[in-house]
């Protein structure tokens, strides 16, 4: 054994997590399956997993979308099985990430088979598979008493085909009292139906299609078996679509129980960085949108630790007279600032500082972690506080400006110049997001109604990841939403017209300002 040899074997294998993440909805993904997406080297997914589950992995995951799609050249499943295997050899701790469940034709089986023979470590963490999620989410349970007692799981691709077919058609005809879920049988209905006919299934059996059942997106059609496919034909329905067959269809109508929303059927992109979209995406949800996560920026810690080190004597005193000034611009600055005094110091020592503040968001995040400020200027903005700041600055005042690599230096030369002394403390980073080929396949074939913009920096990340003409575009043929003037001001330079401007610039006001928009078209 040659040296580089030798190193490769003292190498440890890594493992595959092959995880169910669930029929679209994000949060439909197992405890388990979200557990193994925190903490994995590297993540494989296909078409049909949510991709906020993949914008909101850390940084530095490895990211590798195998999904199938037009114009883009995917792998084939060998291939696939031999990446899994390559990454694990290299140590990685790898998660397979499949849409619904790994094992309802999911070609999961094959991947852990694959696995075992090369003697790779694996878990199975099964997800809610897209059939018993799309009943759920359409008031079909697709078991019921005195309606259904059995239930058939089939893939309805071959239907057609009678020489490759598996699925036995006449038999299932029989079958009353059951219920019948199709997976991939948009095109094959008619097949499908026409053969469940001639089995002799009643043609009069409640049938429905479900189009990207439990999302934001989902539609459904209902009628008699044998009208199912004009229906779904008139309905445009396109895949991924799965049909249920049987009397169960008919308590849709009295368990339906989704509602819409101002924003329902709306897909929404948004631009701001998924460790602080949270809020947004819950509240958007709630209004019954689709979220379209494309984070144009990334955040980072950065830990200054030379003007640490120069600021601890200022920081560790237990009373100063007179007390010096912390300002804080932005929720990042805040969480970052806390982590990093908290490694250093008792928290209590913040009592020695006066709080000045920036923004609505900056203040909430304050107030929520127990923090009164003392400045609150009128408007809440640079300029504000520029005016208000240098009225509380004596001789002697020091002043810790805590920021972010972006922004401008308004606060700094104001303090200069009131005579105080400052120290611009960065505690975070701020970096154009990378698009994985996954988001940008989906970006590909999804046009967005709605882009929010939540900061000038998320539309500049925009531009740099799409370039300005592709930005351009895109953003003509949507509602463009920004957070307050200081943004729309950024987008407007970049030529792009701002459809609707937050009243109360915070999230919750640009979501509050987006739906009144919608209300307001509402005849
Ligand atoms: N392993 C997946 C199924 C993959 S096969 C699971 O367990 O759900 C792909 C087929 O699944 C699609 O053609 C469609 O029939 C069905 N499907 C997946 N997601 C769906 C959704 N959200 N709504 C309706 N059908 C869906």
């Amino acid at each position: 054994m040659n040296n580089e040899q030798n190193i490769s074997a003292l190498k440890t294998v890594g493992k595959v997590y092959l995880v169910g993440a669930g029929p679209g909805d994000p949060k439909l993904i197992t405890v388990r399956g979200l557990e193994t997406l925190q903490s994995c080297d590297a993540v494989v997914y296909d078409r049909l997993v949510s991709l906020e589950l993949i914008a909101a992995l850390p940084p530095q995951v490895q990211r590798y979308f195998v999904g199938k799609a037009s114009g883009y050249h995917t792998l084939e499943q060998d291939q696939i099985n031999e990446l899994l295997t390559r990454l694990a050899l290299e140590g990685l701790t790898v998660v397979r990430l499949k849409g619904g469940d790994p094992f309802v034709f999911g070609r999961g089986g094959e991947e852990a088979l694959h696995l075992k023979r090369h003697g790779i470590p694996y878990e199975l963490v099964p997800g809610i598979t897209a059939g018993l999620a799309a009943g759920a989410f359409t008031g079909i349970p697709v078991t019921h008493r005195g309606k259904s007692g059995f239930l058939t799981i089939i893939t309805a691709h071959e239907a057609a085909n009678n020489q490759e077919c598996q699925v036995p058609w006449e038999w299932l005809a029989q079958g009353r009292d059951g219920t019948l879920i199709g997976y991939m049988g948009v095109t094959q209905l008619p097949q499908v139906v026409s053969r469940l006919l001639a089995g002799g299934m009643d043609p009069e059996t409640p049938a429905a299609m479900i189009e990207r059942g439990a999302t934001a997106l989902q539609r459904t059609v209902k009628g008699a078996l044998k009208d199912l496919p004009m229906l779904v034909q008139k309905a445009r329905i396109t895949p991924p679509a799965l049909f249920i067959i049987g009397e169960v269809v008919s308590l849709h109508d009295e368990l339906g129980w989704v509602q819409t929303g101002s924003l329902s059927g709306k897909k929404v992109m948004v631009t701001r960085p998924s460790s602080q979209a949270e809020e947004l995406y819950n509240l958007l949800r709630g209004h019954g949108a689709y979220i379209m996560p494309f984070p144009t920026l990334a955040i980072q810690d950065y830990e200054d630790l030379i003007l640490w080190d120069q600021l601890t004597p200022l920081l560790q005193q237990w009373e100063t007279r007179p007390r010096h000034w912390l300002v804080f611009s932005s929720e990042n600055g805040v969480q970052h600032f806390m982590i990093q005094f908290k490694k250093r110091h008792d928290l209590r020592k913040l009592s020695n500082f006066r709080i000045g503040v920036i923004g609505i968001g900056t203040l909430r995040m304050l107030r929520f972690l127990g923090f009164n400020p003392d400045l609150v200027p009128d408007p809440l903005t640079t300029a504000g506080l520029v005016r208000e700041l240098p009225g509380y600055l004596g001789s002697g005042v020091q002043v810790i400006r805590v920021r972010g690599n972006q922004g401008d230096d308004r606060i700094e030369l104001a303090v200069r110049a009131a005579g105080a002394n400052v120290h611009s403390l960065q505690v975070y980073s701020t970096k154009t997001a990378v698009w994985d080929e996954g988001l940008k396949t989906h970006l590909r074939l999804e046009q967005p109604d709605i882009i929010m913009f939540t900061s000038g920096a998320t539309l500049t990340g925009l531009v740099e990841i799409m370039g300005l003409e592709a930005a351009r575009e895109l953003a003509s043929k949507s509602v463009v939403a920004s957070i307050g003037p200081t943004t729309s001001g950024v987008i407007m330079e970049s030529g792009i017209e701002v459809t609707v401007e937050a009243d109360e610039h915070s999230v919750p006001g640009l979501v509050q300002s987006l739906v009144s928009f919608y209300n307001s078209k509402k005849p």
